[in-house]
């Protein structure tokens, strides 16, 4: 599963900061891409070869990538899991992050071909938020 480029990302991005203030993001960036393979070049020195989704970040916008964790009682967001990214692979997983497709059960009837639908990543755009006392 390979990255978006830096343009692609910066358009599916939602245009809002991921973050609220400095400790909030650098807390996220240190706990996900401090480890992950997909930014390990910009670590070893190859800052042009570093991960397009933080730069999206530091451009002010929030890669759709980023799902966004809260508690669901209290809605508050814990320091360094705000979101979870969908491309984060950590880099000592080691072999191909492709997943393998499972083959389908031995007599088992199919309604549609898996070919069209293999590897294919189901990516949504976040919903509008519900405003409070809203109505027509
Ligand atoms: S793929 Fe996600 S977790 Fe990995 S470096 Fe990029 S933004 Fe961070």
């Amino acid at each position: 599963m390979s990255l978006p480029t830096y343009e692609q990302a910066w358009e599916s991005a939602r245009d809002e900061r991921p973050f609220s203030n400095g400790t909030e993001g650098y807390a996220w960036l240190d706990n996900w891409c401090g480890r992950c393979i997909n930014d390990k070049p910009a670590r070893d020195g190859r800052d042009d070869e570093g991960c397009p989704l933080i730069l999206v970040s530091l451009m002010g916008r929030t890669p759709i990538e980023w799902i966004e964790k809260r508690d669901p009682e209290s809605g508050l967001v814990r320091l360094g899991d705000s979101y979870h990214c969908m491309y984060f692979r950590d880099e000592d997983d080691g072999g191909d992050p492709e997943p393998t497709p499972i083959p389908d059960p031995p007599g088992q009837l199919t309604l549609t071909p898996r070919e069209p639908h293999e590897r294919a990543r189901m990516l949504t755009s976040y919903p509008e938020p519900v405003k409070a006392g809203g109505g027509s």
